[in-house]
């Protein structure tokens, strides 16, 4: 037989354990209500009967007693988990009660009573799921993402702010905002501090909301940097860096120790802002060509210059996280008309390239000297011309200049122009020369002025031709 001492300490032991046993069975119902009040009402509810049955049970104590206590003895330990103060529920496992400590962190205070008590085996289980239920447990805050929790942040006032700086980073500046709306339902709501979730700043969970959450690579901008030199040294595109770096207000003004993202970002969500606005845009004008015979072929020459228009236009924009995606001009107005640009264009023959038509070099026809015209020690190798004084000397076809200048061998002022195939044109006697070696010259192309010069009684224009270095008849290549 125990002693005295220990019998009343055991009790008080087994009142408790009845009390407490008693206490889980209500709270089991009225959870939410405190400690205290769980007791008064056990108390109210009880007190009558428990004293009865307590009286009952005097006369038999010693034998009640001690099998009672023998029975509580045998029963396992439980452990009663009360959190700041308020209970919220049993468990078996010691180690439960750990967990919960490490996942509360300091903020919270776990207190635990340590009772005899037999529990079911699913205990443990019920025990994790009643504390999620209990307001006594503090909560975080997960934003979701089309229901998919993405981002855990302290409050609720945290998972607002974030998701209207998400919202507001996008949200078009200037003009009349339409609509500015995610894509994706976004919403939040609690969950238990222990789920397992990082808790998360306001700035790192709109970071994560704006960019994913994949492993990024990171590139720490250095003086002189641009994104152009930035993206050709990393096998990626301007526009591909733009995308991985929404952060990037201006584009043109990274800095020394900017941390870029190097590959593509993957947004939990997508904001789509429509905005309507009003501006002025340039019309550009059109060019309007003219043929043009006395020029060329390839040569042109602007006739009028072109100006360009303005007109106001209200558009509507779409944007998807902050960049335009779709345009549409509800109305237009032009404010001043454009003017055209007019371009002569050449369809004359082109410059250093024979055609196969030849002209006469010259205005006059009279041929003062035939070709072959005997001269006492030789026949003349080509026509002469008699033209006035003056009178232009054109190219007889496209060519290109190899002469021009004084020949000392009677030809005076001479002009040489290769035709290719082996043709070349000589034209001599000028009184001017306007072209120069190695110039492209187009057919009927004024390329000097008939004089006298070298070895000439009078003005005129003495035109040889030559094949493959011999003289031939010029009367076929005019
Ligand atoms: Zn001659």
């Amino acid at each position: 037989m125990p002693g005295k001492e220990e019998r009343s300490t055991t009790w008080r032991e087994f009142v408790e354990s009845c009390r407490n046993y008693v206490q889980e069975e209500w709270i089991g119902l009225r959870s939410r209500l405190r400690f205290r009040s769980v007791v008064g009402e056990f108390r109210r509810q009880l007190s009558g009967r428990t004293v009865v049955v307590l009286s009952a049970m005097v006369p038999v104590a010693a034998v009640g007693v001690a099998v009672v206590q023998s029975h509580i003895n045998r029963a396992p330990l439980a452990y009663m988990v009360y959190v700041n103060g308020i209970y919220v529920g049993v468990t078996p496992d010691i180690h439960s009660v750990d967990r919960l400590r490490n996942r509360l962190g300091p903020e919270a205070q776990v207190d635990v009573r340590t009772v005899h008590m037999a529990l079911p085996a699913s205990t443990a289980e019920q025990f994790w799921r009643s504390l999620a239920a209990s307001p006594a447990v503090p909560k975080v805050y997960a934003v979701y993402v089309n229901g998919k929790p993405v981002v855990a942040v302290a409050t609720e006032d945290d998972a607002k702010a974030a998701i209207e700086r998400v919202k507001a980073l996008y949200t078009p500046p200037g003009g009349h905002v339409d609509q500015v709306a995610f894509r994706e339902r976004v919403d939040f709501g609690p969950v238990d501090r222990w789920s397992g979730a990082t808790v998360r700043t306001v700035d790192e969970a709109v970071q994560i909301l704006q960019q994913g959450t994949n492993v990024q690579k990171h590139y720490l901008v250095s003086r002189g940097d641009t994104l152009w030199t930035i993206a050709a040294a990393h096998n990626t595109t301007v526009d591909q860096l733009q995308a991985a770096n929404p952060q990037l207000a201006n584009p043109d003004e990274i800095q020394e120790g900017d941390t870029l993202n190097l590959n593509a970002v993957q947004p939990y969500v997508h904001v789509e802002a429509v905005q309507t606005v009003t501006r002025e845009v340039a019309i550009p004008y059109d060019v309007q060509y003219q043929d043009d015979s006395s020029m060329p072929t390839g040569q042109s020459k602007v006739i009028r210059d072109g100006a360009e228009g303005r007109k106001q236009q209200t558009v509507r924009i779409h944007y998807e996280n902050g960049r335009p995606v779709r345009e549409e001009v509800l109305s237009e107005q032009v404010l001043q008309d454009k003017v055209d640009q007019i371009v002569a264009r050449g369809t004359g023959p082109a410059a250093g390239y024979a055609g196969p038509n030849w002209i006469w070099p010259t205005t006059a026809h009279l041929i003062s000297s035939p070709y072959g015209e005997w001269r006492g020690r030789e026949s003349h190798p080509g026509v002469d011309i008699a033209a006035p004084y003056g009178a232009p000397v054109y190219a007889s076809n496209g060519g290109r200049v190899i002469f021009a200048g004084w020949d000392s061998g009677g030809y005076g002022n001479c002009v040489r122009i290769d035709h290719g195939n082996g043709v070349v044109t000589i034209y001599g006697h000028m009184s001017q020369v306007l072209v120069s070696p190695g110039q492209a010259v187009a057919q009927g192309q004024v390329i000097g002025h008939v004089g006298a010069t070298g070895e000439a009684t009078g003005p005129h224009l003495h035109y040889e031709v030559r094949v493959g270095g011999h003289v031939v008849n010029p009367m076929p290549y005019s």
